[in-house]
């Protein structure tokens, strides 16, 4: 299993460090929004900083990027089909990412919604989902589909339950409250709810997830569960045809739940 840990920026965002397994010194760190803290972090573990692995496009993801990859020569790995402000080796859906020196090895998967170009990297049981998969809810469309959007999820939820799931935000909370609004008779995700309330007052942090936690409390990835759709028919006040239209309407429902 690998060792992430969390570096914490701006308000809510998680850059994942990965230890390497196979160099004793070096780390990879997941869309470096901040180089500041990701130096602070890699200097109390004595780490090097060797790759830099970018999901999408946008400031929070890749602010740090240029300065981390000047500072300690480290490679940086990004989307083909997106703008990065500094060079990278440009993925697509399908590639794999081989860093052989380090141990570590990583499936590319396209998982477009929230940007066009957004990618995950999926290995060594850990998936790495930038903005596309929260706990208990799923990243806005700011330039996809529902569609776009349904499907990626719905490769994302193909992958084993065990999978340990590394989203960029600490959205938990808020996304299980409008989980339960959803679902009120999930006792999944209120249990879940309880749990995440009481670690949040403490300020603890709720990630990593796993997919088969996923699949049992976020909205999303159950578009096709009975009470989900009975709640978006109530939602829009019509008959729903697929379930790419149960997404559209939560997904609108849950952009302006407060
Ligand atoms: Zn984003």
């Amino acid at each position: 299993m690998l060792e992430v840990s969390p570096v914490r920026a701006f308000s809510d965002n998680y850059l994942w460090l990965i230890r390497a397994p196979g160099d004793r010194t070096g780390a990879v760190v997941v869309d470096p929004g901040e180089a500041r803290p990701v130096e602070i972090a890699l200097e109390q573990k004595s780490l090097e900083l060797r790759a830099i692995l970018v999901t999408h496009h946008h400031p929070d993801h890749v602010g740090g990027v240029r300065a981390l990859a000047a500072r300690y020569s480290a490679e940086v790995f990004g989307p083909a089909r997106e703008t990065l402000p500094c060079e990278c080796r440009p993925l697509n859906g399908g590639a794999v990412v081989k860093l052989a020196s380090l141990g570590l090895e990583f499936d590319v998967m396209d998982v477009p919604g929230h940007t066009l170009g957004h990618i995950a990297y999926h290995g060594h049981g850990a998936l790495f989902c930038g903005d596309t998969l929260f706990s208990a809810g799923c990243g806005r469309l700011f330039e996809g589909t529902p569609v776009q959007m349904l499907d990626s999820l719905d490769r994302i939820a193909a992958l084993p339950d065990e999978t340990l799931v590394y989203c960029a935000h600490e959205y938990t909370l808020g996304n299980l409250r409008f989980a339960a609004a959803v679902e009120p008779g999930n006792a999944d995700v209120l249990e879940t709810l309880d749990a995440v309330q009481a670690l949040r007052s403490r300020d603890g942090i709720t990630l990593p997830s796993t997919l088969g936690h996923e699949r049992r409390i976020n909205p999303f990835l159950r578009c096709r569960e009975p009470a989900v759709r009975a709640a978006a028919e109530a939602r829009a006040g019509r008959g729903v045809a697929s379930a790419a239209d149960v997404f559209a309407i939560i997904r609108g429902w849950k952009d302006g739940f407060r």
